[in-house]
């Protein structure tokens, strides 16, 4: 058990950190070592199992994520991009694995990972999912077969907690469109459409959120042409598909050299 390898979780009484949590504990491959929960939390202290509801899992949340670090061969994080930014500096100083689930993350964000990805190995997805990872695939080779005569339209679907928009997956679906066709999504995404917005643009990629109840997350990616349609569809039923991804993942970078990976790489599609 000692020589499995130690994973730490932040933001753990979050929704995915509480999931990744029994995820951990129920793994054969890999032990919990740390739990962290930010200063003021009222689980500060507390054994995370008992915290959670459960039975004392002998891991005692904290608040100083760099000494918990320090114990883990990894770190899974799913919490806001601020909290991200400052946990990849401390993954870095304990050169532990830095497994990021977290979205809504600008580009200015992104780039701060880079010096941190000098020291440890991240992996960082906007979703975890093996069934989301090959449909990028697949949508990457219907957008090159496709042109531009059908317009590519990405509609995604989460629960109404959730705070950003589009989602993390559906602007990776979005990327892997734009990689297809050749062109950078930057220049071709058409985000949020009210009023008198004019016809659609030719070769432009749009995204439509829907927000409401418990949705796990669904994403289409429409190509629509006159005469015909092509929908490919992924739908998340369980959270648990994310935790096990990260964990995979986690798993997967201790054998890499330190630099910024996807999960296209930890599944080697
Ligand atoms: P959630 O239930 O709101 O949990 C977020 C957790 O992060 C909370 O425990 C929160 O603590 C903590 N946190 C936020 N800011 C923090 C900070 N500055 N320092 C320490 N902890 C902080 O959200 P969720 O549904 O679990 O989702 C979390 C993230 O994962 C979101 O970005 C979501 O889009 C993403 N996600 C990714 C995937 C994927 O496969 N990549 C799948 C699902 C979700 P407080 O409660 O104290 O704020």
């Amino acid at each position: 058990m000692e020589d499995l390898p130690g994973i730490a979780i932040t933001g753990a009484s979050g929704r995915m950190g509480q999931m990744l949590i029994k995820t951990v504990v129920e793994s054969k491959k890999a032990r919990l070592v740390g739990a962290i929960e930010r200063k003021g939390h009222d689980w500060v202290g507390r054994d995370i199992g008992e915290a959670m509801g459960g039975s004392a899992l002998g891991v005692t949340v904290t608040d100083e994520p760099l000494e918990a670090f320090a114990k883990a061969q990894a770190v899974i994080d799913f919490t806001a991009p601020a909290a991200t930014i400052e946990f990849a500096k401390l993954a870095a100083q304990a050169r532990a694995v830095h497994v990021i689930g977290t979205t809504g993350m600008t580009v200015e964000d992104i780039a701060q990972l880079a010096p941190c990805a000098r020291h440890a190995v991240i992996v960082r997805a906007g979703n975890m999912s093996l069934g989301v990872n090959l449909l990028t695939q697949l949508t990457r080779k219907v957008a090159e077969a496709l042109d531009e005569d059908f317009d590519i339209e990405v509609i995604e679907a989460h629960h109404h907690h959730k705070v950003d928009a589009p989602s993390g997956t559906a602007l990776m679906l979005g990327e892997a469109a734009a990689e297809g066709r050749g062109v950078e999504l930057n220049d071709v995404a058409d985000r949020g459409r009210d009023g008198i917005t004019g016809a659609r643009k030719r070769g432009d990629i749009g995204f439509t959120a829907i927000r409401g109840g418990d949705i796990v997350g669904e994403h289409d990616i429409l190509f629509a042409a006159a005469g015909e349609r092509i929908v490919l569809r992924h739908m998340a039923t369980d959270r648990t598909i994310f935790a096990r991804g990260a964990l995979k993942a986690a798993l997967w970078g201790q054998t890499q050299k330190p630099g910024e990976y996807d999960m296209v790489d930890v599944l080697g599609l």
